[in-house]
């Protein structure tokens, strides 16, 4: 039997192309896509269609998005971190956050990560496989659903690289984005990269207004390539080319993610050398002290050495925030739930 086609992953006007091959009248894919953006699991759901047309649609098409398989919230904050379930028995993680601005979700794009940051949980359970634009856009939905209330903001900053799974992502943006569907405003997603620098010119060609962060971690290609492999390839100075590449042709401030680690990049002259490097580039920091991981031996720097990174930065006119931490007591943070359920030591994490 041919394999049934990812229904989820399909934009409205390839159901709408696929449907008139079916002899299908035109309102009835925009009715299955409505369906689908609202995170209907199944035909079944679809209660406008008939029962032949339902049964016809699910010999055709599977409709693969995630299940919730385990919630934690923070008694401290309200965030909810979950773990799904994927179809094949794969599972990833999520974490809600409520904030003045609305709500956003952090969702994975991947299931592990090929990228082996040497403080980052998820590298440390190697990769599977990449997400579809469904079960991306599922994890949005479920959250929503879970709640009851509508998810204002995305954050492509889970599991996984992205830019590693770049076909799935870009039409995952077109599926949330779209106006008959979720409808939510580019500029409310933000997506997170190691820096794949090759992937970031790409992305700026195609002039969206999404939020670029880029997880740089480090002043210096020395220190960078020792806890970021990626590095060896697209070293700092590319991936700052790219980066004033992007900044220019889409006009958007790029983020620079920078996890402090006690006595690897945290230094005054640290904090001056990336100030010297982000010269020129519409760029603002988010610090974040770094999170501990069983295996790395990382420590996060302390709160006076956060603060006087901070000041040297602006002193040398490079903004720069300390990200608040959300739902520490639930271990917020993207790889530990997974590792976890599947045999992992548990206590490890990042942002
Ligand atoms: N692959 C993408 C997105 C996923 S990682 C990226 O690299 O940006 C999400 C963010 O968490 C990245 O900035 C990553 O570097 C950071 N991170 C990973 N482990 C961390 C840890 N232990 N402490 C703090 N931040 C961490």
């Amino acid at each position: 039997m041919e394999e049934k086609k990812d229904i989820k992953s399909m934009t409205l006007e390839e159901i709408s192309a696929d449907f008139r091959e079916l002899g299908l009248p035109r309102f009835r894919a925009g009715q299955v896509f409505r369906w689908l953006s609202r995170g209907a699991e199944g035909f079944s759901q679809m209660s406008d269609l008939s029962k032949e047309l339902r049964e016809q649609l699910s010999e055709h098409y599977a409709v693969r998005g995630v299940e919730i398989v385990r919630k934690q919230v923070s008694q401290i904050d309200g965030t909810i971190k979950y773990l799904f379930r994927l179809f094949d028995g794969e599972h990833v993680e999520a974490v809600l956050m409520r904030y003045h601005y609305g709500i956003s979700i952090c969702i994975s794009t991947q299931v592990g990560c090929k990228m082996n940051c040497s403080f980052c949980a998820t590298g440390k359970s190697g990769f599977s496989r990449n997400l579809s634009a469904g079960e991306i856009l599922s994890q949005v939905q479920s959250g929503s659903i879970d709640i009851g209330e509508r998810v204002s903001h995305i954050v492509l900053m889970g599991m996984g690289e992205p830019l590693d799974n770049y076909e799935n992502v870009l039409r995952f943006l077109e599926l949330a984005t779209c106006k008959e569907g979720m409808n939510l405003s580019m500029r409310a997603i933000s997506l997170s990269t190691c820096g794949l620098a090759d992937r970031i010119y790409d992305l700026a060609d195609r002039k969206l207004q999404l939020t670029l962060s880029v997880s740089l971690h480090a002043p210096n290609d020395e220190i960078r390539s020792r806890t970021m492999p990626v590095n060896r390839k697209w070293p700092i100075g590319e991936l700052l080319k790219a980066c004033r590449y992007y900044a220019r042709t889409t006009g958007r401030r790029i983020s620079f993610e920078y996890a402090m680690i006690a006595g690897v990049n945290d230094s005054d002259g640290c904090a001056r050398e990336l100030a010297q490097r982000l010269k020129g580039i519409l760029a603002h920091v988010n610090l974040i002290p770094v999170n501990d991981v069983t295996g790395t031996g990382y420590k996060k720097s302390g709160i006076r050495r956060q603060r006087r990174f901070v000041e040297v930065l602006q002193e040398h006119g490079v903004t720069a925030t300390v990200r608040r931490t959300l739902g520490a007591d639930i271990e917020a943070s993207c790889g530990q739930l997974r590792r976890k359920h599947e045999g992992g030591t548990g206590h490890e994490g990042c942002a």
